[in-house]
């Protein structure tokens, strides 16, 4: 039973009540104490700095002034009344405005009496004004007074309209750090603690909200930072130390021979060293003995597939089958045309199995993978279907990891008694710290290295006025024999509309584009898998020289050929997806070309999208500048996660905290893997209670 006063309903706090409650719980998630305690400022304001009138900039967040106030006036109509004043200084004056509380301010303002304002300031008929500005009035009992750093939570509209200000979140803070004292058990051991000089959760918590000094608020965010990430790290950690221990895995012992005649003979390049390195990593994991979970990050065209074909020719070379899972049709297509070309050589049985496979040769696939004849099938979902059974799988491989669910990769361990290997493969570039906070309970393999030879996609931004020239430039490749793809943005709200951008682009292109000299292809989220299939593979062909498409060809698609990529209304696609829809052209031999068209009328993130793209090709870095524009939650692949719900800490900001409570972590586990000592009680009691508030926690990895 649980009496921990911190899982108290928050109507219970006095100033909260029922209908306060419901607002905090829909608002801000804040449903107990111990919720409300977590609720910290994201901001914190230097009371004891007064700013004079002539100072006032745009730029300033808030000021906080200092005179006497005057010229109290209601106007407007009744029903949409507000009441202005000035407030003055020896430098100027600044108008004040309150549209609420009218009747309650209205005869609260003395003359000549020095007022303390705050507020941000804002233009308006260019002039400043501070619109509801917090006035401390000389006969209130004013907390701030004493307080010198003021934490400033953020409130939202509704919060803030309906008494839960920011400064009204303060003073419940107050009252519930008043109640709950002596009540705030520790969460870390003494060990940690004396380790790294931090403050008990009890100064922390008090210090976050309250803080007596700059230097007590700066100890308060580094012991609560620890904590988040050391626990976060913990966890990961224990979980993957929990399956080496339990989890048996299929000992791939030797090198055998389909390795190495594929290596010596069958192999037209030398493989890149980063290849090299990743392949050597898989194989010691496939050796031990132990159940491999591992992540392999490699950019676009970094050569994952084949990485993954050698990982696959082990598990053959032990006697065991491999299978390789795509997220789409054209992708399985493609996985299986490159590995069955490869090792044809070699005699190697390799199938293909996708949702339109044919009834017939679905059944003998399903019976070859049962008596074992079939080594390798390469498919989409249709994998996981439970007539899918092996004689012995020992590996399975899964491409463009963020299209899968967890739940779907889950179930590919099932399809032997001791779980296969399992290889997930993503040209989504994570920068590390969101990596080793998402997938810290796999182990990480990078190809950071592209084959040798490679032109760097030339990317160029043209704004829309400069449509002719590019249409020029696409007949001149065109001429030259090179496809094209011109892509539309999708937004979801809205599928009307984008099929129309789709179709006006596509009939202005087909009118500077005729027949017979310029065949054009056209994909659409409402075309038919079919006819998706037919237009894709008239342009794989060579067919079309065009293909007009929204995003469906974002993902993987090779077409060596195709070497100019023009991406319409570039504004509005993020970064990631720029990057992998640029990485569908430069895999050839010519020098290729990115287009990003765009309006002339860009807010400044867009710029900083574009320019990102036009300077770098640089996956990882287009991964941080990702992240710093956007922070993780909105990352791919992690928005279903939450754990990158951070309360205090910031992946970018703190990145050394986040290093060092993951090397804690580990030594700690090192030592004691199950936290059944004595001193590493109190946190594995910690990480219970953790996992209890957040089931969600166990199903990820
Ligand atoms: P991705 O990592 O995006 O899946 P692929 O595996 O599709 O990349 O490889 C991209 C292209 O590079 C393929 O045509 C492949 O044959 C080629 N390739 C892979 N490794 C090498 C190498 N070491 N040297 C030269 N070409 C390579
Ligand atoms: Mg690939």
């Amino acid at each position: 039973m649980s009496t921990n006063i911190l899982d108290t309903s928050i109507e219970y706090l006095k100033g909260v009540g029922p209908k306060r409650a419901a607002m905090l719980k829909k608002e801000i998630g804040v449903h107990t104490f111990g919720d409300l305690l977590q609720y910290y400022p994201f901001r914190y304001i230097d009371k004891s700095k007064i700013h004079t009138v002539s100072e006032i900039r745009p730029d300033l967040a808030y000021v906080q002034l200092k005179g006497t106030i005057s010229n109290v006036r209601k106007l407007g109509k009744p029903r949409s009344q507000r009441l202005t004043a000035m407030l003055s200084d020896d430098t100027g004056s600044i108008e004040l405005v309150w549209f609420k509380g009218i009747k309650w301010l209205e005869g609260k303002f003395r003359p000549n009496v020095e007022y303390v304002v705050f507020g941000k300031p804002s233009l308006f008929n260019n002039k400043y004004n501070i619109a509801h500005p917090e006035v401390e009035l000389p006969d209130e009992d004013n907390m701030s007074l004493s307080q010198v750093l003021v934490g400033h939570y953020s409130e939202t509209e509704t919060l803030r309209t309906r008494g839960l200000s920011s400064r009204n979140i303060s003073k419940l803070m107050k009252t519930l750090l008043l109640k709950v004292e002596g009540s705030i058990a520790e969460t870390l051991s003494p060990d940690i603690i004396d380790k790294l000089s931090l403050l008990s959760k009890a100064d922390a918590l008090q210090n976050i909200h309250f803080p007596k000094n700059q230097e007590l608020l700066r100890k308060a965010q580094a012991r609560l930072k620890f904590e988040e990430l050391f626990f976060i790290q913990l966890r990961l950690l224990k979980q993957k130390a929990g399956r080496q221990e339990d989890v048996e895995g299929h000992s791939f012992r030797k090198v055998g021979e389909y390795t190495n005649e594929f290596y010596k003979q069958h192999l037209s390049f030398e493989l890149t060293n980063a290849q090299k390195k990743v392949i050597r990593e898989i194989r010691a994991d496939m050796g031990s003995g132990k159940q491999m979970n591992r992540l392999l990050q490699g950019d676009v065209g970094s050569g994952k597939t084949l990485v993954a074909l050698m990982a696959m020719l082990i598990a053959l070379d032990n006697d065991f089958q491999a299978c390789m899972m795509a997220p789409t049709e054209i992708l399985a297509n493609q996985h299986y045309a490159t590995i069955s070309r490869m090792t044809e050589p070699m005699g190697l049985r390799v199938e293909l199995l996708t949702g339109s496979t044919k009834a017939a040769k679905r059944k003998q696939i399903h019976e070859d993978l049962r008596s074992g004849e079939l080594q390798i099938i390469i498919g989409t979902h249709a994998l996981l279907e439970e007539s899918v059974k092996f004689k012995n799988l020992g590996l399975s491989v899964i491409d463009e990891q963020h299209r899968f669910g967890v739940a779907q990769r889950a179930r590919l361990y099932y399809k032997n008694i001791v779980p296969p290997h399992i290889l997930v493969m993503t040209a989504t570039p994570i920068p590390r710290t969101l990596a080793i906070t998402l997938y810290g309970d796999l182990d990480f393999s990078v190809i950071d290295e592209l084959p040798p030879g490679r032109k760097p996609v030339k990317t160029f931004h043209f704004f829309d006025s400069k449509r002719l020239r590019l249409f020029g430039f696409m007949k001149e490749q065109i001429a030259a024999g090179r496809q094209v793809y011109v892509v539309y943005p999708l937004i979801h709200e809205s599928e009307k509309l984008d099929l129309k951008d789709l179709m006006d682009g596509y009939e202005s292109i087909s009118r500077a584009f005729p027949l017979p000299d310029y065949p054009i292809s056209i994909v659409h989220g409402k075309l038919k898998q079919e006819a998706k299939d037919y237009e894709m593979n008239r342009f794989i062909k060579g067919e079309t020289k065009i293909m007009v498409a929204t995003t469906v060809i974002e993902v993987g698609v090779d077409i060596p050929n195709a070497s100019v990529m023009v991406i319409e209304n570039a504004e509005r696609f993020g970064l990631s997806q720029l990057h992998q829809l640029r990485g569908r052209v430069g895999r050839g031999a010519d020098q290729s070309y990115c287009i990003l068209m765009s309006g002339n009328k860009l807010s400044e993130e867009a710029k900083v999208r574009l320019k990102t793209m036009v300077d770098t090709t640089d996956g990882f870095m287009i991964a941080e500048t990702d992240l710093k524009l956007r922070g993780p939650g909105d990352m791919a692949g992690t928005q279903q996660s939450g754990i990158v719900d951070l309360k205090i800490a910031n992946l970018l900001r703190d990145e050394k905290i986040l290093k060092y409570a993951r090397s804690l972590a580990q030594e700690i586990l090192d030592n004691d893997p199950l936290l059944r000592s004595k001193e590493n009680a109190i946190l594995a009691r910690t990480l219970q209670a953790l996992n209890k508030y957040q089931p969600d926690w166990g199903a990820i990895s």
